[in-house]
């Protein structure tokens, strides 16, 4: 029999983050405080973020970070996640191209995300940070930061956008599930809100909006900080896990990627399976093509502009220097709610400006024709966001079939589709927008 799943010891999980700010010969250029027009500090970042993860965002000088053990006993409780060999997909598609997934979907919340929840809760808990904060859009980040801070005994509240939380009730029964206080935003509990709903009482919620009330609620609240799920670079590198293991799970496999595909919010998922083999390609030249596969409605890598934005829509955070489509970019709503972003975090800014990296549009119609038939094939149904990863694949996988190269290929399946199945309803029924 060939083998389909390569499977990693619990001893084998890594030990250390990379951060591949060390070893870019292009640093990302620093956030400027908005006030000051000064380059942060990390002590500017005190106030709202817990310090560590403040002190790893702008660290450009250490390439590797120790994972604290109490971090790795957590990850235990998933880690490592399969590296599958997807013969069913080959085989739909007809091609040469041997095509691996990294499986992210396999844990207790369904997502990447929970690889960075962890780390940021245990640092709060150990700075002695009693409550922490966040906004999630679908859910998928408050989910994993609502689990997180109960492993580690912290009090959590969550602003959901208000449109989900109507229309994606059991994202957010998960959240209280795990003892997370969940606030349909804007709400009447932050000025912020209160402000919103006083010149617009139907407003329906964006991520701007609930950013806002989030970091209000850590500001006003002691012993509160604030968390994000995805764009800042400590979270790409908590994601780096991603590809650490995979590199080691290819080398199983007697395989090393010619392509790695990841689809594409804001960087953290793409980052945590890229950077580890990217590392190769900086320090060693090994030739790799890294694709982020992003929706045609919001299209900030392919049609964005590097400059200098603000990470949220009131303009309330540090400004970045990113490809952004401009703060104020309202994204269509779009059922790959964890890519409905106007920006990019700030390493693959600069990656993607110094072309080490690639992007691609896929639009929703395309990506749910791909998750289809990726379900078919491999019996696991993704979510709406790594859809467009398997698009990305798919289509690298056919030009293989028209050349007949033997190409490996490498794609990160960031989560689950099955709290989804409204959206594929509406795709199955032939009701979708291909936008
Ligand atoms: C949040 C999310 C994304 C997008 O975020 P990135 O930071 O770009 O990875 C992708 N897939 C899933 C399943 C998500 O929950």
């Amino acid at each position: 029999m060939k083998q389909k799943r390569f499977i990693l010891p619990e001893t084998e999980i890594p030990k250390q983050w990379y951060n591949i700010q060390a070893d870019m010969k292009n640093k990302p250029m620093p956030p400027i405080h908005p006030g000051t027009k000064q380059p942060l500090k990390a002590e500017d970042l005190f106030p709202i973020f817990c310090e560590e993860c403040a002190r790893q965002e702008l660290n450009q000088t250490d390439a590797w970070i120790d994972i604290p053990e109490e971090v790795r006993e957590k990850y235990a409780y998933y880690r490592s996640t399969p590296l599958v060999r997807a013969y069913g997909l080959e085989e739909a598609l007809g091609t040469p191209a041997h095509i691996y997934f990294k499986n992210e979907s396999v844990n207790p919340l369904g997502s990447h995300k929970i690889n960075s929840a962890l780390p940021q809760a245990y640092y709060a808990k150990k700075e002695g940070v009693t409550n922490l904060t966040t906004e999630t859009g679908a859910g998928q980040w408050g989910a994993a930061l609502a689990y997180a801070a109960k492993v580690f005994g912290i009090e959590s509240a969550v602003y959901q956008v208000k449109i989900s939380y109507e229309q994606k009730p059991y994202r957010r029964s998960v959240m209280q599930v795990f003892g997370s206080q969940v606030t349909p935003s804007p709400s009447m509990s932050t000025r912020a809100g209160k402000d919103i709903l006083t010149r617009d009482p139907n407003h329906q919620g964006s991520l701007g909006t609930a950013i806002s009330e989030a970091v209000e609620l850590a500001q006003m609240t002691p012993n509160c900080k604030y968390t994000l799920g995805s764009v800042l670079s400590h979270v790409s590198l908590h994601q780096t896990v991603i590809g650490l293991e995979a590199e080691k799970q290819m080398a199983m496999a007697g395989e090393y990627p010619d392509i790695v595909i990841a689809c594409f919010g804001g960087g953290s998922n793409f980052s945590g399976i890229a950077f580890p083999f990217m590392r190769h390609t900086i320090l060693e030249g090994r030739q790799t093509r890294y694709i982020a596969a992003e929706p045609k409605s919001c299209p900030k890598l392919t049609k964005g502009k590097f400059m200098y934005d603000f990470g949220d829509e009131a303009g309330y955070t540090p400004l970045l220097p990113m490809y952004s489509l401009g703060h104020d970019f309202k994204p269509a709503l779009i059922h790959a709610g964890g890519l409905r972003y106007h920006g990019a975090g700030v390493i693959v800014s600069q990656l993607l400006k110094d072309g080490l990296m690639e992007a691609v549009d896929i639009a929703q119609q395309d990506s749910f024709s791909a998750g289809v038939l990726f379900a078919r094939a491999e019996g696991i149904i993704p979510a709406p966001e790594s859809c467009h990863a398997i698009a990305a694949t798919v289509n690298e996988a056919l030009k293989c079939k028209e050349t007949g190269e033997e190409k490996v290929i490498l794609f990160n399946l960031s989560g689950h589709g099955l709290m989804d199945m409204s959206a594929y309803d509406q795709f199955l029924a032939g009701a979708l927008q291909n936008t």
